[in-house]
């Protein structure tokens, strides 16, 4: 690790690395293949290409940190295969009710996502973006950038929340973390990021409601769904938002 690096920030941030303060403090954004990674991604021909990249790079941090914790084994002594070994007889606790809802309803926010797009793709063609931009008061290129940015954060998010929901569930069910901090561990700092994300979706599904007022009763449906979620989150994790994120939550 270099000195500079904040251990462990990588663990509760959005993965928006183009977009972190943090980067060269950062054990995965300062790796140089993220610039790779970035421009694929930049000349990527479709979201779904997009998304490829983003997930490839995904994958190709999980091998690396895959080998950083055989060598963390190793320097502990310990046996890494009798490790895998008992793993493998692990199971894991049954799901609640309450968990398998939130669950299934961060899903389905990912379909419902889609098929708004899809119902309304005429709205976010570019000319009738720019007719619209023309409609709204202020700066059209403040308000052409304020609507990019709203589009990219709620797709970045579409499937961040509901990874980050699970991950939370899955720590709080999970024995291993019993002992810990009530606030500072796994759980929290898991729904924390997707409580994060859920927030930010809906400050940018509110750009786009003040952009396209047309569409104001099915973004208020979208916004409802994912309120739920929200609501349901805190409920679950009540300590979540006082949970301190390395380097993001510290000098506040
Ligand atoms: S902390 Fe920042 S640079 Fe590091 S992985 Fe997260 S978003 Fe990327």
């Amino acid at each position: 690790m270099k000195e500079n690096f904040i251990s462990g920030i990588h663990s509760y941030c959005d993965r928006w690395c183009e977009r972190c303060r943090f980067v060269d403090r950062c054990a995965v954004g300062s790796d140089e293949k993220i610039a790779t990674t970035e421009l694929q991604m930049a000349l990527a021909d479709s979201p779904e290409e997009e998304m490829k990249y983003a997930l490839q790079h995904v994958a190709d941090r999980f091998v690396e940190i895959g080998k950083m914790l055989q060598q963390m084994i190793k320097d502990q002594g310990l046996d890494y295969d009798e490790i895998i070994e008992e793993a493998k007889d692990y199971e894991p606790p049954k799901p609640t009710q309450v968990q398998k809802h939130l669950e299934k309803r961060a899903m389905k926010y990912i379909k419902i996502l889609d098929a708004f797009f899809e119902k309304h793709k005429t709205y976010f063609v570019p000319e009738k973006v720019v007719q619209q931009l023309l409609l709204l008061p202020g700066d059209p290129d403040e308000n052409a950038e304020q609507i990019k940015n709203a589009l990219d954060t709620i797709r970045w998010f579409q499937f961040f929340i509901a990874v980050k929901i699970n991950r939370a569930w899955n720590s709080k069910q999970d024995d291993l973390f019993d002992d810990e901090d009530p606030i500072q561990n796994d759980f929290n700092g898991s729904a924390k990021v997707a409580l994060i994300g859920i927030r930010e979706s809906m400050d940018s599904w509110e750009v786009l409601r003040n952009a396209f007022t047309e569409l104001d009763d099915p973004i208020l449906d979208v916004l409802a769904f994912l309120d739920g979620i929200k609501k349901g989150m805190e409920g679950e994790f009540p300590d979540a938002w006082k949970f301190v994120r390395p380097g993001f939550d510290e000098g506040m």
